[in-house]
């Protein structure tokens, strides 16, 4: 086998290690960040529910204003009754006394409803400050619970990039910067095997002429659809060849 060619599978290899250490540190970090996250949205629905308390309280004040107004109007009017004469005028004041009366117990009514509403937003905001005050303590035992994971992490991280680094070392610049222009595309796939005649980058058939390319593995090739260099496993080819027979 083409000596780059064995050194750019293997250079591969190596990129996919380190590729997969993204994913598990963001595995080792999600429950952290699950519980900053609710921890965000508990003061998130702190400052909505005070908000609802505040347009409540101004909505109480108003009314106790208007209370106030219609228990004078009241007052007055009792006083005013007598000096009343006739029939009519006492028959009009009271159906007058008998609204403002209504109109009191409905103020009061609405009152009382308006205070429950805040007892229960009340109750609400402290249930969400004792569960900030939970995670809080959560989140200092997964800092410490991840530090221990990414320093292990990390340890693998750089053992697998320090053998990444004397790898392309050895690889003439030419050829690894080939390989480079590939992977910014393809990602993990620079280097992907043939089985069966067919691309494993791009799961199209290739030619048997470039199959006989890739067999022979004397030159780097690439396949015709997709771009990614193609390389065939020895069992592979053992296996072709018997088919082949
Ligand atoms: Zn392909």
């Amino acid at each position: 086998m083409n000596k780059h060619l064995k050194q750019l599978i293997e250079l591969s290899e190596l990129d996919k290690t380190l590729d997969d250490f993204l994913p598990e540190e963001e595995r080792v970090n999600g429950a952290l960040n699950a519980l900053t996250e609710e921890q965000n949205r508990a003061k998130r629905q702190i400052e909505e529910t005070e908000a609802v308390i505040a347009e409540n309280r101004a909505k109480i004040v108003k009314h106790e204003a208007h209370l106030a107004e219609q228990s004078d109007r009241l007052a007055q009017r009792s006083k005013k009754s007598g000096d009343l004469k006739t029939e009519r005028e006492v028959k009009a004041l009271s159906l007058e006394e008998d609204i403002a009366r209504e109109q009191v117990s409905f103020i009061n009514e609405e009152i009382a409803r308006l205070q429950n509403i805040e007892d229960e937003q009340k109750a609400k905001i402290d249930k969400l400050k004792t569960r900030i005050i939970e995670i809080e303590s959560q989140v200092g035992e997964a800092k410490k619970q991840n530090s221990d994971a990414l320093a292990a992490l990390n340890e693998k991280r750089s053992a697998v990039a320090a053998q990444k680094e004397k790898l392309v070392a050895e690889i003439p610049q030419k050829v690894f910067g080939f390989y480079t222009r590939i992977r910014r595309w393809a990602g993990a796939r620079v280097v992907v095997p043939v089985k069966k005649q067919a691309c494993y980058g791009c799961f199209m058939k290739i030619s048997d002429k470039v199959y006989s390319e890739v067999i022979a593995s004397q030159e780097i090739v690439t396949c015709p659809s997709c771009g990614c260099i193609l390389y065939v496993k020895e069992d592979e080819k053992v296996e072709d060849t018997k088919a082949a027979a």
